[in-house]
């Protein structure tokens, strides 16, 4: 399968998280919450003008799921899902170049502690992870494709399987190192109090599952 490449600007924040110039590791889960409810939210607006679409709240929900035994942490939401070209143009590339540079420009002035005030997005799941998967199906498409990458070298994507309209993000958690342990992002507790800190006022349930044990 053809790895493609990231974009430049992609690739250089990319690096930035693999090499987690932040400290605050634990803001990738915000990020990835606040996509997902982004995501949930995609349908319920489309629901207000589409008559064939109805909300039914109790089916509009995140999960988050670590598993100790593969040492992966997924989110998955219900969400309106990503096409293969959403997958690509999404994922891919930094869309907002615009907002990458304000970040930069603000990251100068104010050394390091910009992280809680801005967005760093999807690719700060690299802080924590060394493999990122997506599978995702579309809304729209009702297709599903997969998305991976391992970071800086690149990404592939392919046909996948998925039951229901969505998008799971499965974050294969980093090894510890000397320095650094990351085990306790599969730590339930952990999880729990991370979720209560930046994502208390998300507007859909988040639901904890306990998985590989
Ligand atoms: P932002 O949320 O600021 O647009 P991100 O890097 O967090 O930037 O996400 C990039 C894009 O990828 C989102 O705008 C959205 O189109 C898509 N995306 C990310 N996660 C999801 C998801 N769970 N469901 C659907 N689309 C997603
Ligand atoms: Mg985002």
């Amino acid at each position: 399968m053809e790895k493609k490449q990231f974009q430049a600007e992609s690739k250089r924040l990319l690096e930035m998280m693999i090499n987690s110039i932040y400290t605050q590791k634990e803001i990738f889960l915000r990020e990835l919450i606040s996509n997902s409810s982004d995501a949930i939210d995609k349908i319920y607006y489309k629901a207000l003008t589409d008559d064939k679409l109805v909300f039914d709240k109790d089916n509009y929900y995140i999960q988050v799921i670590p598993d100790k035994t593969n040492r992966t942490l997924t989110i998955r939401d219900t969400g309106i899902g990503m096409t293969e070209e959403d997958l690509e143009n999404n994922l891919g590339i930094i869309a907002k170049s615009g907002s990458l540079a304000f970040k930069k420009e603000n990251e100068a002035k104010d050394g390091h502690n910009i992280i809680g005030q801005f967005g760093v997005g999807f690719y700060s799941a690299f802080m924590v992870a060394d493999v990122v998967t997506v599978i995702s199906k579309s809304l729209e498409t009702g297709r599903a494709y997969k998305w991976e990458s391992t970071g800086a070298d690149g990404y592939t994507i392919e046909p996948s399987e998925k039951e229901s309209v969505g998008t799971e993000i499965v974050l294969k958690i980093k090894d510890n190192t000397e320095d650094e342990s990351y085990d306790e992002y599969l730590e339930e507790y952990r999880l729990r109090s991370i979720i209560k800190k930046y994502s208390d006022f998300i507007r859909y349930p988040i639901k904890m599952e306990i998985s590989g044990r």
